[in-house]
């Protein structure tokens, strides 16, 4: 694909897609600006380049609809603090005032457009919406990974209508550290699956069956394995509609010579909000009354000799209620031991990156990513909406 050093940006105008969905709090104010600063790096080298730079982005599910609660006020705030240039918030996306802005821009100045999903059209992936959005446009750049997995008119539908199309620094970067885990990854390739749901991971598991050696799973997910397989799991969470589907995917994996790991022993306790008295469950069936809500300590020194074996590591998900100290050691271990593995190590999935950070360890992991679905829909498809839209070199 396309990358910003391909084209010369002086005094063209630049639509730069980024990923400014922030976290508020009720006042308003910025939770946590990480996607603020990892799109600085390109929002830099586009305003050295002297390009007159517009940029857009989501925040939140105004559904279509101006919601003054979604402004993008306080980013263009944070946003011209952190450049220490100005940055003008645009009172829309769309229409003649934008089109009056974006004229009036000069080399090395920012327009931020409004919040892009005050239209509906956006999410419609919708063609005339996203020829407006190009208007006087020259060149388009991507840096928005978090959302390359949507099919939305500010990611895909754009590129139709400008020049050329091409992947900011950020999007660079993770396609590059993902794609290596998708197409050469070096063996032994250890996934790591938990997290609350399996439906959202099945594509994922299904993919990784036809690469990886080992998927250890722990989390939530593992118990929907469990209650497959005939398990009495006590009060543990399992999706009774995907049994048929886990009963599948573990077939699917001896066929393959793929090893599915499941929990060795479980902490279980009565519910999240109760957790003491817990105890370390090894056998089935798990109390009645009870829930497994972490990974026991032979589980983790099982899953950690593998861990300890790997070239490749791509983890998603929580080992346990990792939020919740009580249930958090065995997400931390293991967070502990792909730190230590000397692997290539990829984490994506928003709360498998905050319990990284939570344990302190994302220095020491290869790549974190900042899109948590976008990251494993490119480890199931092997690409994105938003990637295969870019123009090729
Ligand atoms: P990610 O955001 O990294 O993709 P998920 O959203 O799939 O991860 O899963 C994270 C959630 O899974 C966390 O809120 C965690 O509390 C929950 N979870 C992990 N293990 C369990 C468990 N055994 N029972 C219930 N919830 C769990
Ligand atoms: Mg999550």
């Amino acid at each position: 694909m396309l990358a910003l050093k391909d084209l010369d940006f002086r005094g063209k105008s630049v639509f730069l897609r980024v990923d400014f969905n922030v976290p508020l709090d009720e006042e308003g104010r910025i939770r946590d600006e990480t996607r603020i600063t990892a799109a600085l790096p390109t929002i830099r080298h586009l305003l050295e380049q002297g390009a007159r730079l517009i940029i857009a982005s989501h925040l939140g599910r105004p559904n279509g609809q101006f919601n003054p609660r979604l402004s993008l006020k306080p980013v263009a705030f944070r946003l011209a603090e952190l450049l220490k240039v100005p940055v003008k918030l645009a009172p829309d996306v769309i229409g003649d005032e934008v089109n009056r802005l974006k004229c009036k821009l000069t080399e090395g100045q920012v327009l931020l457009l409004e919040n892009i999903r005050f239209y509906a059209e956006e999410t419609a992936n919708d063609d005339d919406f996203a020829r407006q959005l190009a208007q006087g446009i020259d060149l388009y750049v991507n840096d928005a990974f978090g959302a390359c997995h949507r099919s939305h008119a500010s990611v895909v539908a754009i590129t139709r209508h400008v020049r050329r199309a091409a992947a900011g620094i950020l999007v660079q970067k993770e396609v590059e550290f993902l794609s290596r885990a998708v197409h050469t990854p070096e063996k032994p390739y250890v996934a790591i699956l938990g997290g609350a749901k399996v439906s959202d991971k099945i594509p994922v598991i299904r993919s990784l069956l036809n690469k990886a050696n080992d998927i250890l799973v722990g989390g939530a997910m593992a118990y929907t394995f469990f209650a497959a397989l005939g398990k009495n799991v006590g009060r543990s969470k399992v999706e009774e509609d995907l049994q048929d589907t886990a009963i599948l995917v573990l077939d699917e994996a001896q066929e393959k010579g793929v090893d599915i790991l499941l929990p060795l022993d479980h902490l279980v306790a009565l519910s999240v909000e109760a957790p003491k008295p817990s105890l370390t469950v090894e056998d089935f069936p798990i109390p009645k009354d009870m829930m497994a809500l972490d990974i026991g300590p032979k589980t983790i020194s099982r899953y950690r000799q593998i861990i300890a074996e790997a070239k490749t590591i791509f983890w998603n998900g929580p080992m346990g209620v990792f939020e919740n100290e009580a249930f958090a050691e065995g997400t931390i271990q293991i967070a502990r031991a792909v730190a230590e593995s000397g692997a290539l190590s990829i984490v994506g999935g928003g709360d498998s990156v905050a319990a990284v950070d939570k344990a302190g360890l994302s220095g020491r992991i290869t790549h974190i990513s900042t899109g948590g679905g976008a990251s494993l829909e490119y480890i199931a498809n092997e690409s994105l909406p938003g990637i295969e839209a870019l123009s090729e070199k």
